[in-house]
């Protein structure tokens, strides 16, 4: 037997925030043996379902493997290279030129490397002049970072991994880890089973996340706010309070808990407002207050929400006015569902970021413009991603450019969006598959993209770690990195000096250089230590946390226990939410609320989990779940089939009826789109209804109708 040790590549896996240490011994013939890496501090060797199954997702069958244009009379057809970025140059010049730069967007994705963010972020921002740069990410934990920076003054991650094996109690809201963050569940289960870690479930669906003995709290949908508020108000009429703390590095505290004591500022009053028992929410409440080490782990059920940067917020506040922040087995954490939504957010490839974690104030834009030498340096927030595509829809941008991303499933009002694209002047798609829903909405140019295995560079899990993801097959056909075709499209328009990169450590190499520019301490991302890492030291880079600042080699795993935050004056702020409140009603004709979410063994829009009968074994198909009782009333039956209609779209899904599922409330997956499964596109049902602060889309909770099928 091939020892996988042996000959074995160190790699990162691809799916999600967790960011596991992989091992990857090529076969010699596409494929490769895979194994958890004992040595990433992320996994320490473990990997879950997903990503053991990687080595079954490598085949080259559906892969984009030359350039592709659509000619005049509609068909795909392979073009050279240098024609396929003539053509994409061209395009954007003639717009810009005509329109202005604000009529041409990048839409890109968490999946991509650290360095092909960079290189698209800097090209828009600073050369192309408009910030139209956003992400999937945006779907997944933009509320986070609008909630880390009106807390922190800065979107940091306060805490680590090991705070997981520390913590004597763990709250996960809106988070289903069992299936989401597999890795990371398992080591709270061991921190359960070894040292007694008490588990509190937060979410409106008694997922596989609950166990017997953890207490659940199967709240009304929307209604976090409430809870925090409740346990806030609660803390401080308990002497649970860190007063110190308060007063030394916060502001805002006086104004956050009248708000909190008028959303919900009892036991009694919290129970109502979140349609929880009594009990359970002094249980909950008592069991906070007595537990130094608790660690609040927030997720999609919190992002993904109209008032999702609130939400946020309500649970930061608790954690702020208690001092349990960046302490060992005490903070907030936010888990992020991407492999690399954090080195995005590191690079600002975000609409209303900049570069480096910095914004669009005056300082901040002429600071990124003389570092990058920029001609063209955007001056204000760009369009975030449903307005985005709401844009398009409206003509007012005409050119955009998708990487490795899947909007026409995965946005909100998924047809509209699909319609919105075939309106384009010119629509540009670096993929790794020749056909999914986003290509079939008219592309005209397609660009072959390196896949996982074949692209090299970096990438930033959740607790801030920055890991290689490395190359261990040869790219297939003319793909070629994404940062080469940014660049090359660069030079064509004139920008060649600034876009003259040979490898993926030059561009790292000169993210990190801007993130230590003019910083001195004063802006959390900082890993300056590492701009001048050789070609060699890139290539055999262990995983590091950030910050890693010049000068200095003390590690850093956490933030903000001594005080000392973002904002100018160095204080936290205490936010006061708004009363939860969510912005659609049911009605006689849309009677529940549709909640999506993802299932335990496929990823996104699943081109790659896909590819794996074993993973396909889980859940075969797309369904819905419905409580008994609103079965029974709308004659809906297990294993049957019903169709959903919202006011967007409609599907038709395979029918499992639950008890673990809220009355009232519906949940489909998202996964399953018109390449896969034919009429189950759950994204063209949700509605386009986003968070204030964040830009987040609302998946959790949109109206809908359910009639047998
Ligand atoms: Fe990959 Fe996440 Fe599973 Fe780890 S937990 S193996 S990163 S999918």
């Amino acid at each position: 037997a091939v020892d996988p040790h042996l000959h074995a590549t160190r790699t990162t896996c691809p799916y999600c925030g967790v960011g596991c240490g992989v091992l990857a011994t090529p076969d010699g013939n596409g494929g490769a043996a895979i194994a958890g890496d004992p040595a990433h501090p992320a996994n320490l060797g473990r990997l879950c379902s997903k990503g053991s199954a990687l080595g079954e997702t490598l085949s080259l069958d559906e892969r984009l493997l030359h350039p592709m244009m659509r000619s005049d009379d509609g068909e795909m057809a392979q073009v050279a290279w240098g024609d396929a970025l003539d053509h994409v140059a061209e395009g954007f010049q003639k717009v810009v030129a005509e329109h202005g730069p604000s009529a041409v967007a990048f839409y890109l994705s968490g999946q991509l490397l650290t360095e092909d963010y960079y290189v698209a972020n800097k090209l828009m921002k600073g050369f192309l002049g408009s910030a139209n740069v956003d992400t999937n990410s945006r779907l997944c934990m933009a509320s986070s970072v609008a909630g880390h920076k009106r807390a922190f003054g800065a979107d940091t991650v306060p805490g680590c991994y090991e705070d997981l094996d520390q913590a004597d109690l763990l709250v996960l809201v809106g988070s289903n880890a069992a299936w989401c963050h597999p890795v990371l569940y398992q080591r709270m289960l061991a921190n359960k089973q070894t040292r007694g870690a008490r588990i509190v479930v937060i979410d409106p669906r008694r997922t596989d996340t609950v166990g017997d003995d953890d207490l659940f709290l199967g709240l009304k949908p929307g209604t976090d706010t409430a809870l925090f508020s409740g346990l806030f108000a609660y803390l401080a009429d308990n002497a649970a309070l860190d007063r110190s703390y308060i007063d030394e590095h916060t502001s805002g505290f006086d104004d956050a808990l009248v708000r909190a004591r008028t959303i919900a500022g009892s036991v009694v009053a919290t129970a109502k407002a979140t349609g929880l028992d009594e009990i359970d929410v002094a249980t909950f409440f008592q069991m906070f207050k007595a537990t130094p080490r608790v660690v609040t782990l927030y997720s999609q059920g919190v992002n993904q929400s109209a008032q999702g940067t609130d939400k946020v917020n309500a649970i930061l506040n608790c954690h702020l006015a208690t001092g349990r922040i960046g302490k060992p087995g005490a903070s907030p954490f936010s888990l992020t569902g991407q492999p690399n939504a954090m080195g995005g957010r590191e690079v600002g490839g975000l609409a209303n970021q900049l570069a480096a974690h910095m914004g669009f104030t005056p300082v901040d834009i002429d600071r990124v413009r003389r570092f990058w030498k920029a001609p063209h340096i955007a001056t204000h927030e760009g369009l975030k991603a449903v307005q985005m595509f709401e844009a398009i829809g409206r003509g007012e941008i005409r050119v955009l450019w998708v990487m490795g991303t899947n909007p026409a499933v995965s946005l909100p009002d998924a047809d509209a969006v699909r319609a919105a694209l075939s309106k384009l002047d010119l629509f540009v798609v670096s993929e790794n598959v020749r056909s999914n829903d986003t290509v079939n909405a008219g592309a005209h140019v397609l660009l072959p993209a390196l896949a996982w295995g074949e692209k090299s560079g970096t990438v930033t899990n959740s607790e801030r770690r920055v890991s290689r993801q490395r190359s261990f097959l040869r790219a297939p056909g003319e793909a070629r990195p994404d940062w080469w075709a940014l660049s090359e499209v660069a030079k064509r328009l004139g920008y060649g000096a600034s876009f003259a990169y040979t490898s993926a450590a030059e561009i790292f190499r000169e993210h990190a250089a801007l993130s230590a520019f003019e910083n001195n301490g004063n802006r959390d991302f900082d890993i300056g230590g590492l701009m001048k890492v050789s070609d060699e030291a890139f290539d055999t880079m262990a995983p590091v946390q950030w910050p890693v600042r010049e000068g200095t080699t003390k590690p850093q795993a956490r933030f903000f226990a001594d005080g000392q935050f973002y904002a100018n004056d160095r204080r936290a702020r205490f936010i006061a939410p708004e009363a939860p409140e969510l912005r659609t009603q049911v009605s006689i004709e849309r009677p529940l609320r549709l909640n999506t979410g993802r299932v335990r063994d496929q990823w996104h829009t699943m081109t790659r989990t896909g590819l794996s009968p074993r993973l396909g074994q889980h859940i075969p198909e797309p369904f819905v779940d419905i409580h008994p009782d609103d079965a029974a009333q709308f004659g809906i039956v297990d294993g049957g089939h019903a169709r959903l209609t919202t006011d967007y779209g409609e599907c038709v899904l395979r029918v499992i009826v639950s008890e673990r599922q809220q009355r009232g409330m519906l949940f489909a997956p998202i996964h399953w789109n018109d390449e896969t499964a034919g009429f189950a596109r759950v994204g063209g049902l949700v509605a386009p209804i986003t968070d204030p602060f964040s830009g987040q889309p609302e998946n959790k909770a949109t109206p809908v109708a359910i009639v047998p099928a």
